[in-house]
């Protein structure tokens, strides 16, 4: 295998043929093209998977102010907040996905799942259905190698970086991760397991990327939180075996067409959208000034 699959069709379908369950695969797929054991591959995810927990626990108990000062311990607010809109885990889920995306970008250790614009995501998701479920770590490292199997194909048909297609790219490919994810621990078929995909890329679909000074700071933070909410929406959906109708194929086509026709503006130049207010612009200002106060004196150096 040169590369995973070009497609989820072709996954499922070496899948079927092999009787490889979605995770063996992409775990084959690891074995041959970096020449590791399957332990190497356990060890790695597990060492993973634990700065993912940490960096939620770090979240919600240090602080975690930004230089920007547009980050201020909003995970924790949320988190220890005693007006509960759904239920304690919906609130619990949204505070671990700010969390991690928190840590990111106060300059903490993540992991880029698929990138560091997006590292709030699946730590969020996975840490709250882990506690929900009482699902084994084994299991939740299955999740993770099928996560990585979806967001290699996302990359190859369509991109996972906001500076290519958007925000749609970055925290919509990690939605659609997290999706497939909750339905493989959860017991889903391949079907269902594409089908989240195939729901929650439609949810996200044309987001653009306009961070607020060029910090992935606003909007990204609590983007991570409601693309953790729709991931997990999505999951419903496909466990009740609703289709997306549109196969997820296509819709990763779809998402690489709106991404290429999306503008410059649109894609972390912080020229348009959020980063283009009034308010945006002032805040640009702000940071250049004080990045401007912190440099070295030309004399000293
Ligand atoms: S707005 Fe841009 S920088 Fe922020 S998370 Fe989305 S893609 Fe990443």
């Amino acid at each position: 295998m040169a590369f995973l699959f070009e497609s989820f069709e072709e996954w499922k379908n070496y899948s079927v043929k092999k009787t490889l369950s979605l995770h063996a695969v992409v775990s084959e797929y690891e074995r041959e093209q970096k020449d590791r054991t399957d332990l190497e591959i356990y060890n790695g995810l597990l060492k993973a998977w634990g700065v993912m927990k940490d960096a939620v626990q770090t979240g919600l108990q240090e602080n975690m102010t930004s230089r920007s000062g547009m980050i201020n311990n909003g995970a924790k607010k949320v988190y220890q907040h005693n007006r509960t809109v759904l239920s304690k885990e919906f609130q619990n889920l949204i505070a671990r996905a700010l969390a991690a995306k928190e840590v990111n970008s106060c300059m903490g250790l993540v992991v880029a799942a698929p990138t560091a614009g997006a590292s709030g995501i699946i730590p969020g998701v996975l840490f709250t259905l882990q506690e929900i479920h009482g699902i084994e770590d084994e299991k939740i490292i299955e999740g993770l190698l099928v996560s990585a199997g979806i967001g290699l194909i996302i990359e190859q048909r369509a991109s996972v970086a906001g500076a290519v297609g958007g925000c749609q790219a970055e925290t919509g490919s990690a939605a659609a991760m997290a999706s497939g994810a909750i339905v493989y621990c959860l017991g889903g078929t391949t079907d269902q397991v594409f089908n989240a995909v195939a729901i929650t890329l439609q949810c996200m679909l044309g987001l653009v990327c306009d961070p607020v000074a060029g910090l992935v700071e606003v909007p990204c933070v609590v983007r991570n939180a409601s693309a953790a909410a729709i991931a997990n929406s999505a999951a419903q959906i496909a466990l009740a075996d609703v289709s997306a109708v549109i196969p997820v194929d296509e819709v990763v086509e779809a998402m690489g067409e709106i991404g290429a026709s999306m503008e410059t503006r649109y894609k972390e130049t912080a020229l348009g959208g959020l980063a283009a207010t009034r308010t945006g612009q002032m805040i640009a200002k702000k940071v250049l000034i004080k990045d401007i106060a912190i440099l070295p004196d030309e004399e000293t150096l």
